[in-house]
């Protein structure tokens, strides 16, 4: 009944860490939490997730960090997927979390990483994400409406290290689904910080020579693909020059807009 008045007051409802799943030791985890029956999102947005830093619950005690949703929206539950950043604020209270623990969730989900930003008819998604950025594209790849929308994705992860390559199930899982109802999605993970049977440099290097190209066997033509780029700032600043000269925009005036990003920092 608390809970429920609170929930009701607020700006932000009241959730429950059901689970904890720690993919790479001290560093990079996942949590899934109990979802408001009326949080609404759509697949590859972003809410902003707060914890008590005083443990009591009066607004201004509450520390809030924007995270993108990893459930697809007609998911029963929300999940995030985080890494711990050395000496930072949110991340200290994130590497000590417990099941069972209250999270405080914004009712409103924001951002324009999503497919209803794109104008045309494009056959092929690319997905280019560093590090957490691939959070926004597993809701994505999940997301039926997505396939309605595009036959093809290729889905681009780059990342330090082989370990850090999560979520591998869930998209083998998909990739089988849909590889049986004619639909592709292709998975291309670069790994800069050891060497590796995967691809090595960092994604402008391996689009301007491309490489990725001849990896992932598609064009990244702007007339058949929209793209989305999430996670570094450097990553997403040298990717869209590159893609503006090969004729990609991020303007709606023209009716083409083939091209959204997601700056992590
Ligand atoms: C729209 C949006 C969506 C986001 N979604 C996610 C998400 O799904 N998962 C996630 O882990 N983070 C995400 N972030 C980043 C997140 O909000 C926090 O900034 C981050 O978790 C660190 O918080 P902090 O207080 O510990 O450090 P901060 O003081 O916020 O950041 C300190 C420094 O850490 C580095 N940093 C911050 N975030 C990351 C990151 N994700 N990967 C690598 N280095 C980073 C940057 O150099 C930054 O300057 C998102 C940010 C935005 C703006």
């Amino acid at each position: 009944m608390i809970v429920n008045l609170l929930n009701n007051n607020h700006s932000y409802s009241i959730q429950k860490i059901k689970n904890i799943n720690e993919w790479v030791n001290k560093k990079l985890f996942s949590i899934t939490i109990t979802k408001d029956e009326n949080f609404v999102f759509k697949a590859g947005q972003f809410t902003r997730i707060g914890f008590n830093i005083e443990n009591d619950s009066k607004d201004k005690n509450i520390l809030w960090r924007a995270y993108s949703m990893v459930s697809s929206p007609d998911e029963d539950e929300l999940e995030f997927y985080y890494v711990i950043v050395p000496n930072g604020q949110f991340s200290k209270i994130l590497s000590k979390l417990e099941i069972g623990q209250e999270v405080f969730v914004r009712k409103q989900s924001f951002g324009f990483l999503t497919i209803d930003q794109f104008q045309g008819n494009n056959d092929n998604l690319w997905l280019m994400a560093t590090g957490t950025g691939i959070s926004a594209y597993i809701s994505i790849i999940k997301d039926k409406k997505t396939w309605s929308h595009f036959r093809k994705i290729i889905l681009v992860h780059s990342v330090r290290k082989v370990e850090e390559l999560t979520y591998q199930t869930i998209i083998n899982k998909i990739k089988t689904e849909q590889y049986d109802i004619g639909n592709t999605l292709t998975y291309v993970p670069i790994i800069t910080k050891e060497n590796t049977q995967y691809l090595h440099d960092r994604l402008p290097i391996i689009t301007r020579n491309g490489i990725l190209e001849k990896t992932a066997k598609e064009t990244l033509d702007c007339k058949c693909s929209s793209v989305m780029l999430c996670g570094n700032p450097e990553m997403l600043s040298d990717m869209r020059e590159i893609l503006i000269e090969r004729g990609f925009t991020t303007k709606t005036s023209d009716n083409v807009k083939n091209l959204v990003m997601e700056n992590y920092w």
